[in-house]
């Protein structure tokens, strides 16, 4: 293929230091991106740390130079600046150098800051700085320094808008200075890849890493009943068997299967017969009632909203609670159900705390499902000193469900998975997350809780977001009953 020389923003380009196939096909083939619901999400992030990194940095004399799809207007607008020499802060200053595009978020005096929304620098970033780098100086630029500026997640919110303190500096000059050639290289790698064939990449962690690849449809196999990431263990053998063709847990050469987890995995989903293993009706059969089946949902955005929490540290902000007595025969319809959850946007917290107690009693065992809900318990505990004893109480009553489900139970439909998401469907009709449409997993509850309590959801929309927030807390805490009824064998 041969065409005009091709342009690079810098995401792109980014791109392609990740996978050269990455880069050709989000040039070529856009249309086989996967959708993720977290994008929008994270570029709005992106968009008030880059506000808050303005406010920091800038002064009242700065100037943005503003966003145009047209890139050459934005070049015009920055040359003239320029031109009238600079002795004040400038946002968004666009250059191109080679055929690579970028905006710096913050320019003064030559020295430019890169601002990020994460909470520590990472590699990425440092490669980051240094494209910008490679562009401002190729452009004629006496640039003198380079920057990340990232979120301090030691910063702790004191409820009065004040978020000066959220961002904090790394000066990258000498590690951008180092990866110049780096650059370069890339650069001529990548033009010969948009402008050629499809480059064979194999699989590997660069799929996942630094970002999950939005074409991983297009190189993992999909069309399998039980695609093979499902065997879990050593990533290095799976993307072994990918590269070699083979899609399905049972393509899998039954000398290549090593290990007891593995080979349970295999030789469940070769048989197509779920197992319960020996010891989990008696390991259930031995606790006593009432049960409590206990589920959080925290958010912990980048940005804290209450005072006295800190960026991207998880607060619980909505439980749901099954309660079995022990009197029906554990169905759904024989247990009882409560929940807490508060969309006023005030801290909610306290109340969640309060009510938490008073709706888990004080005896009987508390199940949770992984370790999230005794985490949380004890965060309560600390951020309460007056609820530590009650709160503490129940942390000793905690049994974890997900330790009895992996060592009892494995479903051919568990797709190597022994989360609520797989092992509910597996073991019972009622528990259905496909029809939770939006509100479907832990970090869209996240988003949308927040999305619930920001000023400007409308109240049809906050509504519509509570009843499917309730629901999905609910399916949760519904599932571990349901597990819990099967492995004791009650239906
Ligand atoms: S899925 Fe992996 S190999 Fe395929 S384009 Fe993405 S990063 Fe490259």
């Amino acid at each position: 293929m041969s065409g005009p020389k091709p342009y690079f923003s810098k995401s792109k380009l980014i791109a392609a230091w990740q996978c050269q196939k990455k880069l050709y096909l989000d040039k070529h083939r856009p249309d086989l991106a996967e959708d993720s619901d977290d994008r929008q999400a994270i570029f709005d992030v992106g968009n008030r740390v880059g506000k808050i990194a303005q406010d920091k940095y800038g002064t009242t004399d700065s100037v943005e130079i503003p966003y145009n799809r047209d890139s050459s207007v934005m070049f015009t607008d920055t040359n003239e600046l320029l031109a009238g020499g600079i002795d004040f802060p400038v946002f968004e200053a666009t250059f191109e150098h080679e055929g690579v595009l970028i905006r710096a978020d913050v320019m003064d005096a030559w020295h430019v800051i890169e601002v990020k929304s994460g909470a520590s620098v990472k590699d990425v970033n440092k490669f980051d700085a240094a494209i910008q780098l490679w562009v401002l100086r190729g452009a004629g630029l006496s640039i003198k320094s380079i920057s990340l500026a990232y979120i301090d997640n030691q910063f702790e919110y004191q409820g009065d808008g004040d978020y000066d303190a959220l961002i904090k500096k790394e000066d990258v000059t000498e590690f951008a200075e180092r990866l110049q050639g780096e650059v370069t290289a890339l650069v001529a790698t990548s033009g010969a890849t948009v402008m050629g064939d499809m480059p064979d990449v194999p699989v590997g962690r660069h799929c996942a890493a630094p970002y999950p690849c939005e074409f991983q449809s297009v190189c993992w196999p999909t069309d399998s009943q039980y695609p093979i990431i499902g065997i879990r263990g050593a990533r290095k053998d799976i993307f072994a068997w990918v590269n070699k063709g083979l899609k399905d847990i049972r393509d899998i050469p039954t000398y290549e299967i090593k290990g007891a987890k593995r080979e349970w995995i295999y030789r469940v989903t070769k048989s197509g017969k779920p197992e319960v293993l020996a010891g989990a009706k008696e390991v259930l059969e031995a606790l006593p009632y009432p049960r409590y089946y206990l589920d959080f949902e925290t958010t912990g955005p980048a940005i804290p909203i209450w005072k006295g929490t800190q960026p991207y540290k998880q607060v619980p902000v909505q439980w749901s609670v099954h309660i079995d007595d022990g009197k029906g025969d554990g169905s759904l319809a024989s247990v009882r159900h409560e929940e807490f959850l508060d969309l006023s946007g005030e801290p909610p917290m306290r109340a969640l705390a309060e009510s938490l107690i008073e709706c888990l009693g004080d005896s009987g065992p508390v199940f949770e499902y992984t370790t999230v809900e005794e985490r949380v318990i004890r965060q309560l505990a600390g951020l309460f000193p007056d609820l530590q004893a009650p709160l503490l109480a129940i942390v000793e009553r905690i049994v974890d469900l997900a330790n009895v489900t992996k060592k009892y139970y494995y479903h051919p439909d568990m797709l190597g998975s022994w989360s609520l998401k797989y092992i509910g469907p597996a073991v019972a009709s009622s528990i259905n997350y496909k029809e939770l449409g939006e509100v479907n997993e832990g970090m869209a509850a996240a988003n949308f809780f927040l999305e619930a309590i920001h000023a400007e959801t409308t109240p049809e929309r906050k509504a519509d977001l509570q009843a499917k927030l309730l629901k999905y807390c609910w399916v949760d805490t519904a599932a571990m009953v349901e597990i819990v009824r099967f492995l004791q064998g009650r239906r």
